[in-house]
């Protein structure tokens, strides 16, 4: 397998465009919450829907809560639409994606339908502690935002990705006899595997371990199974029967989760300070909203790089165990090279852009990785 170098000419200019599209909406959100605070809007909002007296606690205005919220995610929908629209054009201009633009709207809806009613649940509940729990509220969110990501770990590949996708149990044959043997020799248990037609929407091969318990699979897209040889997806399926083995789901939930408690417990003294200051009438001031936003966008654009650093490292780790359990050096790069060409990956991001943003190791460093591990092995 070649690199196509006029692919990798594309893959460079599409990574920028993609950027360029992160940092516009950045700055969209950014300027829209500091114009809320420098205008003094966010404080009119609230006194405009303060005759929503309801509060069956004392202290918690659900109505106020929900009306507020919904008010200003809508204005950063309709901002941020046109730009979306960009990258939906984008992504035809550069053949990834195989959506029309009717199915693209109707799962862009689905996902702000479902992302909606999580989110509003989340903003209730932080309200509800702040209102009962003042001091300990973050610990609280951080502890029950940690059983929902295992709640959701386990059913998003039987509630949430149906929703999105069609996945089929990959029929008995050869590959699933590959795995079998490499789970074997490995002294654990698959529980399924599945492929997911993933060309209903993209050109792009995808592999991913998913769920927990009784939930736990390797999903292969339909884009990877027809165009890969035995080798090639062996694998992969050695790769992701690597984060199997090295429980890197666990990993990466209680990774997530010490962040966010991080970020809970500097919203809440930034929270105390505001209020002391009588900036704001009071903890539970549904006013705070856009401050609270401020704070996570904050908060979640310095810990991108810590998480997408430990993601590398798994990453790393998970190759390192599909080249240990195959010893198929050459079937391992040639499904790098594939990877790159068919996904539009540049295989050597500049070293800030890769520590920033990728949750992956470039192409590139695992074809050295690969290299490395054949001069030890070989
Ligand atoms: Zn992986």
């Amino acid at each position: 397998m070649e690199l196509n170098l006029e692919r990798q000419q594309q893959a460079r200019e599409y990574a920028r465009k993609r950027r360029q599209i992160f940092y516009i909406d950045l700055a969209i959100g950014a300027l829209g919450v500091l114009f809320l605070l420098a205008s003094g809007l966010d404080k009119g909002l609230r006194n405009l829907l303060q005759p929503l007296v309801w509060h069956p606690i004392p202290g918690w205005f659900p109505l106020q809560i929900l009306i507020y919220f919904l008010i200003l995610v809508l204005a950063y929908q309709v901002l941020t639409t046109p730009l979306t629209y960009y990258g939906f054009v984008l992504s035809h201009r550069y053949g990834l994606s195989t959506m029309t633009l009717r199915a693209w709207i109707l799962d862009r809806l689905k996902g702000l339908a479902l992302g909606l009613v999580l989110e509003v649940c989340l903003v209730e509940l932080v309200y509800l502690l702040l209102a009962l729990q003042p001091q300990t509220w973050w610990l609280s969110v951080g502890l029950l935002l940690l059983l929902f990501s295992v709640v959701m770990a386990n059913l998003a590949p039987v509630l949430i990705l149906p929703l999105f996708y069609k996945f089929k149990p990959l029929p008995e044959g050869e590959l699933t006899q590959r795995l079998l043997t490499l789970a074997q020799r490995a002294n654990t248990r698959v529980r399924g595997v599945f492929s997911m037609e993933l060309s209903s929407k993209t050109t792009v091969a995808n592999a991913a371990l998913m769920g927990l318990g009784n939930t736990r699979r390797i999903v292969l897209g339909d884009t990877m199974l027809d165009r890969y040889t035995p080798d090639e997806i062996e694998v992969v399926l050695a790769h992701e029967l690597g984060h199997h083995v090295h429980a890197d789901i666990w990993k990466l939930i209680v990774t997530q989760s010490v962040l966010t408690l991080g970020g809970l417990y500097l919203a809440n003294v930034v929270l105390h300070q505001v209020v002391e200051a009588h900036t704001y009438q009071s903890l539970t001031d549904v006013a705070l909203l856009p401050l609270l936003f401020v704070l996570m966008g904050v908060f979640g654009l310095v810990v991108m790089p810590i998480g997408n650093a430990i993601s590398r490292a798994i990453e790393y780790q998970a190759d390192e165990y599909a080249l240990q359990a195959t010893k198929k050096v050459d079937a391992f790069k040639s499904a790098m090279t594939r990877l790159a060409n068919q996904n539009l990956a540049d295989i050597e991001p500049s070293p800030l852009i890769e520590f920033l943003f990728h949750d992956h190791p470039s192409i590139g460093r695992r074809l050295k990785h690969a290299d490395a591990f054949a001069t030890h092995h070989g």
